[in-house]
C-alpha cells in the first residue's frame, strides 16, 4: 500500500472507475439499490477500492434495507475514520477509509445491536476478498 501523501489527483482518476473517483474522491453517493454489494451476503472482507485497508467484516453486514452496503461496525477502531459533514441541509458523520481518505458513505445511531451503529457505504467504495 502506498502513503496518501504521494497520491496525486491524477493518481486516482487514472487509478479509479469514473464511479469510484466520484464516490471515493469526490464524496459521491451511488443510487440506493444500485451497487454491487448492498445485498452480498458472501462471507469475505471489504477492503477500500482507492487503497486496499480492509475496512469491513462481512460478518458485521446486515440487510438495513436501505439500498446501501450497511455494517454495524467497522473491523478494526481505527480502519474507518469519521468527520462531521454538513452538506445538504443537514448534520451527518462521513465515514473515510483511514489508510487514504477516500470517503465511505456516513455512519448513523440507529442501527441494530451489539453497537447500535449503521455504517452506510457505498458499493463503489469496496473491494470484497471472498473468504477461500
Ligand atoms: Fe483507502
Amino acid at each position: 500500500m502506498s502513503g496518501r501523501a504521494q497520491k496525486t489527483d491524477d493518481d486516482w482518476r487514472s487509478e479509479l472507475t469514473p464511479e469510484q473517483y466520484e464516490v471515493c474522491r469526490c464524496g459521491g453517493t451511488e443510487p440506493a439499490f444500485s451497487g454491487k454489494y448492498w445485498d452480498t451476503k458472501t462471507p469475505g472482507t471489504y477492503h477500500c477500492a482507492a487503497c486496499d485497508t480492509p475496512l469491513f467484516s462481512s460478518e458485521t453486514k446486515y440487510d438495513s434495507g436501505s439500498g446501501w452496503p450497511s455494517f454495524w461496525a467497522a473491523i478494526t477502531g481505527d480502519a474507518v475514520k469519521e468527520q462531521i459533514d454538513n452538506t445538504f441541509g443537514m448534520v451527518r458523520t462521513e465515514i473515510l477509509c483511514a489508510g487514504c481518505d477516500s470517503h465511505l458513505g456516513h455512519v448513523f445511531p440507529d442501527g441494530p445491536k451489539p453497537t447500535g451503529m449503521r455504517y452506510c457505504t457505498n458499493s463503489a467504495s469496496l473491494s470484497l476478498k471472498e473468504k477461500s
